[in-house]
């Protein structure tokens, strides 16, 4: 799904994209877990893959020194996935350790892909990262 930058940003927030998660893509620092958890869907949703990567700590699972391999996989995991809306249900931070809970409304070759996730992300240096999540 390709958004146009005049068009209501995915990540629910009733921004235009240029004036929301946009500013995050081009370098922006979010202030907070929520921002850039926001600014990550809105990121697989126009298929940004290098700021998922950016925005991955180095000790989450999927970190790869084979930069690659998952750029592609990021690549055709947006290719075949819709990302509809997101809907933030919690959002705790606690020093340098936060957590979001989301539901992220996904349809994937047509079929309901959504998901509830409940997210880590931890400050390192001044900036928030993605560390991993449990389903819930
Ligand atoms: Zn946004």
């Amino acid at each position: 799904m390709k958004i146009s930058v005049n068009s209501k940003c995915v990540c629910g927030s009733d921004k235009k994209y240029k004036k929301c998660c946009k500013e995050f893509h081009d370098g922006k620092l979010p202030k907070n877990a929520l921002d850039l958890m926001r600014s990550r869907f809105s990121a697989y949703a126009v298929g940004n893959a290098d700021y998922i990567i950016q925005t991955t700590h180095k000790d989450n699972i999927e970190f790869t020194h084979n930069r690659q391999t998952w750029l592609n996989d990021i690549n055709n995991f947006c290719e075949y996935t819709d990302f509809n809306k997101l809907t933030i249900i919690e959002h705790t931070e606690i020093q340098n350790e936060s957590f979001v809970t989301f539901k992220a409304k996904l349809t994937q070759n047509g079929l309901d892909a959504s998901f509830t996730e409940k997210s880590r992300f931890l400050k390192v240096e001044g900036k928030w990262y993605y560390i991993d999540g449990v389903f819930l």
